[in-house]
């Protein structure tokens, strides 16, 4: 096959482009999500790909959206941010713009462009993505083919619970991986720490204009790369309880590689390193095998473009 459209839906916008087999994007082009209309959301994808089509002889189109997309790639059963509830978007673009078409979950998505092309480009079974930003997501790719599950929602990897009866999730439980290691959770951290010893967080409270309560991701990050010590500890934090999910994800599906993407990635090592750390700690077989090794993403923002735009191949 040779040229395909992947279309990445976020809350805020509706990011598109024509790629090739090797993963290149060759055109991109976005609008704005009006998130708070379904009806609305669909004509401005249909929009992006007949502005991409007109340029391009593509052969299918691919999209990835933020929500759970049913094991038929068919329809997005709920989309927090979108407003979709069954919304059949697939019929619906596929008669709009006369291509075929699939729907995947972003986080899916972005985990396949990450095994074709990116960090695991070189892994040909298996790889797990974690991608860390205002909340956890997650990929599972198991014999070189993506994990849907049986009803389209594997890879819920922020809800699992690491802390019985620890902090309340927005799901509805307690204790939720993603409440430990996320960009919420980084600043959660953060704050409590400098309330308790501001005297080792004047960096971080410098960036904050000296308020716990204004501190936020991208301060805690500079600060620790200035060497705050409880900027520090937040990522100490955070890439602690990584690396106990990482544990635990080897123990159950032992994969070649995994991922972390998603913006918390972009502070490096301040998460890897703790987060390698406790991986290593916490495997029940500590060093008497070979286990996945922990790489940073690698497809930045067109990770949900390329992924969808190769789904759409297979
Ligand atoms: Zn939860």
């Amino acid at each position: 096959m040779g040229l395909t459209i992947g279309v990445d839906i976020g809350g805020t916008k509706v990011l598109g482009g024509v790629v090739d087999s090797a993963g290149d994007v060759l055109v991109q082009t976005r609008r704005d999500t009006p998130a708070q209309d379904p009806g609305e959301t669909a004509d401005r994808i249909i929009e992006v790909i007949k502005e991409l089509a007109t340029a391009h002889d593509v052969q299918a189109v691919g999209i990835g959206a933020a929500g759970w997309v049913d094991e038929t790639r068919s329809i997005v059963q709920f989309a927090p941010n979108l407003a979709w509830r069954n919304e059949p978007l697939r019929e619906k673009i596929q008669q709009a713009v006369g291509l075929p078409t699939v729907v995947e979950n972003d986080a899916n998505v972005a985990a396949w462009a990450e095994f074709r092309f990116g960090a695991a480009h070189d892994a040909d079974d298996s790889m797990v993505l974690y991608t860390v930003g205002t909340g956890i997501g997650g990929g599972i790719i198991i014999g070189g083919k993506l994990i849907r599950g049986a009803h389209g929602v594997a890879a819920e990897l922020g809800h699992a619970v690491m802390v019985p009866d620890g902090h309340p999730c927005g799901c509805g439980r307690k204790g939720c991986l993603e409440q430990y290691t996320s960009g919420k959770a980084l600043i959660r951290f953060a704050q409590a720490d400098a309330k308790a010893r501001p005297e080792d967080a004047k960096r971080l409270l410098g960036l904050a204009g000296g308020d716990p309560e204004a501190i936020n991701g991208p301060a805690v990050t500079e600060a620790a790369r200035q060497g705050d010590e409880v900027a520090i500890g937040a990522f100490g934090q955070v890439g602690h309880w990584l690396g106990v999910a990482f544990a635990d994800m080897v123990q159950t599906l032992d994969p070649q590689v995994i991922v972390v993407g998603g913006g918390v990635i972009d502070a490096g090592d301040l998460l890897l390193e703790p987060a390698r750390v406790s991986y290593h700690e916490q495997l029940a077989q500590r060093g008497r095998l070979p286990v996945a090794e922990v790489r940073a993403a690698l497809m930045g923002n067109l990770a949900g473009v390329v992924g969808a735009a190769d789904l759409a191949r297979t």
